[in-house]
């Protein structure tokens, strides 16, 4: 997604090149379905640029939130 290559690791926000970021952690549950079977849940890490709000979600895979971070910031 980053549409420059350059040598250093990171590039920052893609929207506006900040490097500082804040992680969270959001939770959906399935709709009504959910009752008929297990409760399902799905886990989601929210990575926000602090300088202009531009989030991205990713789909909690159980690693290390550091990893997503690198993502975002290319
Ligand atoms: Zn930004």
């Amino acid at each position: 997604m980053p549409s420059q290559h350059d040598a250093h690791g990171d590039d920052g926000c893609p929207k506006c090149g900040h490097t500082e970021t804040d992680v969270g952690t959001i939770s959906t549950t399935g709709g009504g379905l959910s009752k008929m079977f297990d409760i399902q849940t799905n886990e989601f890490q929210v990575v926000s640029c602090l300088n202009c709000g531009y989030s991205e979600l990713y789909r909690d895979t159980g690693s290390a939130g550091s990893d997503i971070v690198d993502v975002f910031l290319g």
